[in-house]
């Protein structure tokens, strides 16, 4: 239970089992709330040592910060979970760039947007929790809605982002380029970023798939990624993290094979429990496509794709789900098919690609440059969470103050599937709405737990 007098009160509000829409909004809202931040004053605690040594839990705070002020078209949401992401851990290790630049420029564009431009940053692009208020100009949702929160925030002022959203030239990653995201008890949204949140799933199972749920939907699935169809034989790059375990199960749901690639026996495990049959141990079978640092071995390319054809009977991959980066990148070009898709997200390992362009151009392959997911993309891939289609793949739940470890634990490859943080809700299980549901499902959103 929160220490904060009005926090418990509305704690207690928000979780009373006949509690109305009137009842919320009626609520007293506390003044501050905790939150995971950096600091402005902390961005060069890190200065000069190797990536891999940086520390999350030596930069990431729980802070006591005030409410923020609410605008037109947004909501404040108590938080009951949230999760940790990718963009968790570069925040928290300050690469490649502060995200305080990206909050200043942000204050810059609008005396609304200045709210922002705070010398500690609020991070996390996952929620799932109870609308408390809503601005002017929201009709859609009320005080009292059970959400969950995808993380594209756009002004959609300019004609630009009107056919597709992430296209909008003030599109920004919640909780990453602005402010007052979810790993908080209370987070500020736009209301365009609200969804329902599934009945069958606990709030933090609900938090979950969000960001990467969203954005490996586009990369994989939607017409403005890959364009996955039936029979496609798609090589996921780390099939049991956080993208991929979403990836895998898209390609499983929409007819496709995954080829999937994995780091030990034990997300060997993983990808078998989704049902996935052609498994690529990375560090068993101890692939080299660098020879040194500036040097790519194509040979190591070759035994790979020889390796997937023995997978997938002799069959080239149609798509690659890439996000690894410079490491695998050249393999990736290397191993598709002609014709074929390499579809892109990220550059963990390194944005400087490298990679033979003659098998690119003479096989007429395509590289797509793929980022998250517009609103309707995300709504999509949240409806197949709440039919029962997709599910979570939380491995294992953090407490707000655990944040840093939790973090660490990505940064370091450690963990499976997703990482998952409780605000609010006072422990893990709870905000089921549809049992009944929840048990024909039991086994596949316990399944990254039970390994
Ligand atoms: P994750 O949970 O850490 O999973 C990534 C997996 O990739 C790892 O578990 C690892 O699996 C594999 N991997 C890591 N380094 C590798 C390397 N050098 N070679 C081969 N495989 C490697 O992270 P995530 O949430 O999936 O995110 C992955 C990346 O995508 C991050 O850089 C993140 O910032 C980015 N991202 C971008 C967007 C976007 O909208 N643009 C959205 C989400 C994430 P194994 O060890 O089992 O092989």
């Amino acid at each position: 239970m929160p220490e904060n007098h009005a926090l418990s009160e509305m704690l207690a509000a928000i979780t009373a089992p006949d509690r109305t829409s009137e009842d919320i909004a009626a609520l007293r809202l506390p003044e501050s709330f905790r939150a995971v931040t950096v600091h402005r004053e902390d961005t060069e605690m890190f200065r000069g040592m190797r990536t891999a040594d940086k520390d999350p839990r030596k930069s990431l705070r729980v802070d006591e910060v005030p409410v923020p002020e609410l605008g037109p078209g947004e909501a404040l949401v108590a938080v009951m979970a949230s999760s940790v992401n990718y963009n968790t851990v570069w925040t928290s290790i300050f690469e490649p760039l502060p995200t305080f630049g990206f909050l200043e420029r942000y204050g810059r564009t609008s005396p609304l947007a200045k709210r922002h431009d705070l010398p500690y940053h609020i991070i996390g692009s996952d929620l799932a929790g109870v609308v408390l208020r809503t601005g002017p100009g929201v009709n859609a949702w009320q005080p009292g809605d059970e959400v969950v929160a995808h993380c594209l925030s756009v002004e959609l002022e300019s004609a630009d982002g009107h056919n597709d959203t992430m296209l909008d030239p003030e599109q920004r990653i919640w909780g990453f380029e602005t402010n007052f995201g979810g790993l908080a008890e209370i987070a500020l949204v736009k209301s365009n970023q609200l969804m329902p949140k599934p009945g069958h799933l606990s709030w933090e199972e609900a938090a979950a798939p969000g960001l990467v749920n969203s954005t490996a939907y586009r990369q994989l699935v939607s017409r403005n990624g890959a364009g996955m169809k039936q029979g496609d034989n798609v090589l996921i790059w780390g099939a049991s993290g956080g993208l991929g375990s979403y990836a895998t199960q898209y390609a499983l749901a929409g007819g496709a094979t995954p080829v999937c690639v994995v780091s030990s026996e034990q997300k060997a495990e993983i990808c078998r429990a989704m049902g996935a049959e052609a498994i690529i141990d990375r560090s068993a079978e101890d692939y080299r496509f660098w020879k040194d640092e500036h040097t790519q071995d194509p040979k190591e390319w070759k035994r790979f794709g020889k390796r997937i054809r023995e997978l997938t009977g002799g069959e080239d991959i149609d798509i690659v789900f890439e996000h690894p980066g410079r490491e695998t990148f050249g393999a990736s070009v290397y191993v598709t098919r002609k014709g074929g898709t390499i579809t892109t997200c990220a550059s963990t390992s390194g944005y400087m690609h490298q990679y033979d362009n003659r098998y690119l151009w003479m096989n007429l392959k395509r590289i797509v440059g793929t980022h998250f997911a517009n609103y309707r993309e995300a709504w999509e891939a949240n409806r197949l969470i709440a039919k029962g289609k997709i599910h979570p793949t939380l491995s294992k739940t953090y407490t707000l103050e655990e944040t840093g470890q939790a973090t660490y634990d990505v940064h370091r490859n450690l963990h499976q599937g997703k990482v998952g943080v409780l605000a609010l809700a006072p422990g893990e299980g709870l905000g089921v709405r549809d049992e009944e549901m929840r048990a024909k499902h039991l086994d596949a959103i316990n399944r990254f737990r039970d390994i």
